[in-house]
């Protein structure tokens, strides 16, 4: 029963996510602008608006004018409903379960804005961090949470400095700034010694993923924020692991 609940939430957000990447990058209305074809301006009405149902029913194409309609829309909604069965599935509801909603979420607003715009929009990132002190506060009280503050301002240092140092070795941007206010988000969710240990996860995650589209393309812009999100939430999903390969690799 509740994961049918989560599901369908799941459903109705991640048609919102969709939104909030798609619209906030080109500096769209959130609110005032009503979804429309893009083909025809044909304005959604409700039942156009249901989460894959409508899709289905239309069978992707628009009512109007029979233009198709992006599979990736169905395909958000289905993803973050899987995105919101999975930390009650792991956690049932603790801190760990609302931290994970919201990482999740915002991984999925960070891999459709900056892979298809090269942006990680401020709001949703801002919201995030908020929300992570937030949850901290409510469940642990004030020390811990101005802790995981610092140590956001710390990993915020840390990439700023990679940055400069980047920026000057390659002689070209290394890492955006959308990348760097991240790096808030690592410390706040993980604390400084995980939070730096992510991060050099990520470089190996994303180091196949260059390697293709350098290969592939001339152009030589590869987003860098989905995979720094990715090893985020992977990190914080196999904390307890990571922690204990630190310390191995630390005792060595
Ligand atoms: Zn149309």
């Amino acid at each position: 029963m509740i994961y049918i609940l989560l599901a369908i939430l799941g459903l109705v957000f991640g048609s919102f996510y969709l939104v909030v990447a798609t619209r906030l990058p080109k500096e769209e209305s959130l609110v005032v602008s009503r979804s429309h074809c893009d083909n025809c301006k044909h304005i959604l009405k409700w039942y156009e608006l249901i989460p894959v149902i409508s899709y289905l029913m239309q069978k992707g194409k628009c009512r109007k004018c029979g233009a198709r309609i992006s599979i990736l829309a169905p395909l958000i909604e289905i993803i973050t409903a899987v995105s919101f069965c999975l930390p009650y599935y792991l956690y049932s509801f603790d801190y760990r379960f609302y931290a994970l909603l919201i990482l999740l979420s915002l991984t999925i607003i960070i891999f459709i804005s900056d892979f298809k715009f090269y942006i990680i929009n401020d709001e949703p990132l801002f919201i995030s961090i908020i929300a992570i002190l937030v949850l901290k506060y409510i469940y642990f009280g004030i020390k811990p949470t101005g802790m995981a503050a610092l140590a956001g301002i710390v990993m915020f240092t840390v990439f700023l400095c990679v940055k400069l140092f980047g920026d000057k070795a390659f002689k070209k941007e290394s890492l955006g700034g959308g990348d760097i206010k991240l790096a808030i988000l690592f410390g706040v969710t993980l604390g400084v010694k995980l939070g730096l240990f992510a991060f050099i996860l990520s470089a190996f995650i994303a180091l196949p993923y260059a390697v293709i589209a350098s290969m592939k393309s001339k152009e030589d812009i590869v987003p860098y924020g989905p995979f720094l999100i990715l090893s985020l939430v992977l990190v914080f999903i196999f904390m307890t692991k990571c922690s204990e390969l630190i310390n191995y690799l630390f005792a060595i």
